[in-house]
């Protein structure tokens, strides 16, 4: 620990006498054992006569206490799966996983019969499921097929605390089928005791069922100063606490996917320059990283080597990890946050709030006593951290809940029963995107676009982008593209390597599209029969292309059950640009500089980033389409098309009206600041329409 930290530094000679626990959990425990050994189990039958009596059930218990993994058997065991299935909600897709594989082991199946999984594009169940583990999103979108969740005996909203924007949404919804459906059974789950405001929010009568904890002391060491880099420290304090000496395993957060790369290439580095260290089992976990490396974090490391597992958030209340001793907190997190400047949500980092700082330490104390060190002082813990996070409802984008809503003929959203209702202007801004994707008619009623693009499991401009595909004649391409953008990285760089992989991905490339890069790549795979020797020659990712595969086909067969046709444009490519255009028309930018545009509707400056196909083609084109802006050093633009100022003058009327449609006057009019002014008035004017119809 040692200079760097405030606490109690004798609390290490006091620990090294206390590991009776930890070596009680290191021995080899049957399943049946580990499974009564958890805290839930020495109060399963109250509990159990308390989801009897009551429709619904708040269930408040510390992480691992065995909610997500027991409550769900519990309910089978009781031959509660008689009258339907035990749905049980993550808002996180991993842990709907892995808790899934868990739990069928623990049943002695495999995964995707008795007890399976569905998350967005992947559905691991059968006809013998009965226990379904799903992300909050799937359980949303069941309910527009089933408004009253008839296949379901009983559904349990898992990690209420976290506050996802699915579950919030669920929590509208479902106390209404609660409402209608006696039979149903209910249970909410909250690792933090603050339940009370769920309970209330089902009147007041819900009871709040606390599972007695089985916790061990955690001291707590605060930063003396705060970490300029906290990769850097996070690293020196890991080295530190694996050569002091004790034992136990290490749990760091990070932000994200990069911090967490770089934080293991760092330890690892340290480690090797270190003649005496002793192993490390250096593990990372994020959402992104392939399942069978995720798996790792749970197991036992060879030769029973200590681990430290380097994670984001995920690791703080969802997925459960025994053995961890220390716990390192930088006290960031990412968060998805509508962001006004650009007109849309962005991955942003920020502090971690004092709830969660608090189940991060908690994390050490879960199989003997431990220690968590924050490498943020204990004033900035208790003057600049908020006390819980805010709501995703209340700070990203809604455009989908609005559109959802709409189509399970929810009219009036204002009044629509939320927990904490989102901001108006931020229901208002989803529903004026919605308006100009033409989903949402003038008085905010779902078109007949509107309702077809609730069918797709997209985001509104994609899906809008495949319905106009069918119309414009190339919708096979536009599917391809759209599977491949729903994946996250295609193409590979492996270290050492980079050139050789930048000029494979060279030959991809379309000179005037990302999108069409994109497609050129699916084409020639699909050439070469699907081949994964292919991939791993091109520098392409297998494993994506295979999901990008199965997504396509799901896609399809939506497109299909709507009976949109599937019709290809041969070589016309052009025409997938302008259909490209046609959605992505808020996402327009005019060229400015050598590499840099600006926004046409907000005037934001936004960047073409090096590794975009267009960077190298030796002109810049005027006008261009983006998938998405990343804010890293500046505003990337990622995924990008060039477009024609025609095609932007057509398809976006309300931003861009022009009456006359000679390409050279447009163009000109589009230039005109005169232009951007007259489009800001004319979008504040239809927001203060859509106000007024509200109001109505
Ligand atoms: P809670 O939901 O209350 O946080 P869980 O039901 O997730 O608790 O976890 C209970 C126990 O199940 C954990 O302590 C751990 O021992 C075990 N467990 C959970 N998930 C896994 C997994 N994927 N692999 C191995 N063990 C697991
Ligand atoms: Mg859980």
């Amino acid at each position: 620990g040692g200079e760097d930290f405030r606490g109690n530094h004798q609390f290490k000679d006091h620990m090294s006498g206390e590991s009776e626990a930890v070596s009680e959990f290191a021995m080899e425990k049957s399943i049946k054992e580990q499974r009564e050994y958890l805290p839930v189990f020495a109060v399963r039958q109250k509990l159990l006569s308390v989801i009897r009596e009551n429709q619904v059930t708040i269930v408040v218990g510390e992480t691992g206490s065995g909610k997500t993994t027991q409550l769900t058997q519990y309910l089978y065991e009781e031959g509660f799966t008689k009258s339907g299935m035990i749905g049980c909600t993550q808002p996180r897709r991993v842990a709907a996983m892995s808790v899934a594989k868990r739990v069928a082991d623990e049943m002695g199946i495999e995964v995707g019969q008795e007890c399976g999984y569905a998350i967005r594009f992947e559905d691991c169940t059968s006809e013998n499921t009965v226990i379904k583990y799903m992300t909050d999103g799937i359980l949303l979108r069941e309910c527009l097929g089933d408004g009253d969740l008839d296949q379901y005996s009983a559904i349990i909203m898992d990690e209420a605390h976290e506050r996802s924007l699915n579950t919030d949404v669920l929590f509208g919804l479902l106390r209404d089928v609660v409402g209608r459906r006696s039979d149903l059974k209910l249970i909410v789950t909250s690792a933090t005791m603050d339940a009370e405001k769920f309970s209330l929010f089902f009147g007041g009568s819900t009871p709040c069922f606390t599972i007695p904890g089985r916790t061990f002391p955690v001291e707590i060491m605060h930063a003396k100063t705060a970490a300029e880099d906290y990769v850097d420290a996070a690293v020196k304090q890991a080295i530190t606490i694996h050569l002091g000496g004790s034992d136990g395993d290490m749990l760091i957060f990070m932000p994200g996917q990069e911090d967490i790369e770089v934080t293991c290439a760092l330890i690892k580095d340290k480690l090797s320059g270190l003649d005496e260290a002793p192993p490390l089992a250096v593990l990372p976990i994020y959402s992104q990283l392939p399942s069978d490396l995720q798996a790792k974090i749970f197991q036992r490391a060879p030769g029973g080597m200590r681990k430290v597992i380097v994670a984001t958030n995920i690791a703080e209340t969802s997925l459960t990890l025994d053995g961890i001793l220390f716990v390192i907190d930088p006290g960031y997190c990412k968060l998805k946050v509508y962001n006004p400047r650009i007109g849309m949500d962005a991955l942003q980092i920020f502090p971690v709030s004092q709830a969660s700082a608090n189940q991060r330490s908690g994390r050490a104390g879960r199989t003997g006593p431990g220690i968590c060190y924050r490498l943020y002082t204990e004033r900035q813990y208790k003057d600049e951290m908020l006390r819980a996070t805010v709501p995703e409802i209340q700070r990203t984008n809604l455009a989908n809940v609005v559109l959802l809503l709409k189509s399970l003929a929810v009219d009036d959203l204002l009044s629509f029963h939320f927990m904490d209702a989102p901001p108006q202007e931020n229901m208002l801004n989803s529903m004026f995107q919605l308006w100009t994707l033409k989903a949402l008619d003038n008085i905010g009623r779902l078109t007949d676009v509107g309702r077809k693009m609730v069918e797709f499991p997209l985001d509104p401009t994609l899906s809008k982008m495949v319905i106009t595909a069918v119309d414009m004649g190339c919708s096979d391409e536009v599917l391809t593209i759209v599977s491949m953008l729903s994946v996250p990285a295609i193409f590979f760089r492996p270290k050492g390597r980079e050139d050789e992989a930048d000029a494979r991905k060279e030959k991809f490339q379309v000179p005037e599209s990302d999108h069409l890069t994109l497609l050129n790549v699916y084409l020639q795979w699909r050439t070469h029969k699907y081949s994964a020797k292919w991939c791993a020659d091109n520098y392409v990712h297998a494993k994506a292309m295979k999901k990008v595969r199965e997504v396509r086909a799901q896609l399809k067969e939506i497109m299909a059950e709507q009976k949109m046709a599937i019709t290809s444009c041969g070589t016309e490519w052009d025409v997938v640009r302008q259909c490209i255009c046609s959605s992505y028309f808020h996402n327009a930018a005019r060229l400015k500089g050598i590499g840099e545009y600006v926004n046409v509707r907000t005037g934001i400056p936004c960047f073409l980033h090096p590794t975009s196909a267009l960077f190298g083609m030796g002109f810049m084109p005027d006008y261009v389409c983006y998938h998405e802006l990343i804010m890293t050093a500046k505003e990337y633009m990622q995924n990008v098309t060039a477009v024609d100022a025609v095609w932007l003058a057509e398809q976006g009327p309300m931003f861009y009206s022009v009456k006359e449609t000679r390409g050279s006057a447009i163009a000109k009019r589009l230039e005109s600041v005169r232009t951007l002014d007259e489009m800001e008035s004319e979008m504040k004017m239809a927001q203060k329409e859509m106000k007024k119809v509200k109001a109505e």
